[in-house]
């Protein structure tokens, strides 16, 4: 999948779930009454909609800023710790709370693979 490649059609909004859904990118159930962001576009002809959780919508603007493939956020920030071994703390500091909690235990286990090889 083509990074630049963009969907022909796009829209974007934040909603408050009304029914359980589950993120696109952590995999986690976004619970009644949180905010998520919900993303329906046709790329290549394809209608696809994602919904991703708050922590992860937070994560995406302050480290995926350059683009990023559906899906794929999480695991490529944990290859980027697993390489890098540190974090810029000026982004953490512009993550949401929760996200960078999120970000901690991503940090904390891609530290222990490392120990663990
Ligand atoms: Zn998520």
């Amino acid at each position: 999948l083509d990074v630049d490649d963009g969907p022909s059609a796009f829209i974007a909004f934040d909603r408050k779930a009304r029914k359980e859904h589950k993120c696109y990118e952590c995999g986690r159930v976004i619970q009644r009454g949180e905010k998520y962001r919900n993303e329906s576009g046709i790329w290549d002809g394809d209608p696809r909609r994602y919904k991703t959780c708050s922590e992860c919508l937070s994560i995406r603007e302050v480290f995926f800023c350059g683009g990023y493939i559906y899906g794929e956020v999480i695991s490529t920030l944990k290859e980027t710790f697993a390489e890098a071994g540190t974090v810029s703390s000026d982004m953490l500091a512009d993550l949401t709370h929760a996200a960078r909690d999120k970000v901690f235990a991503m940090l904390d286990s891609a530290w222990l693979d490392e120990e663990a090889a």
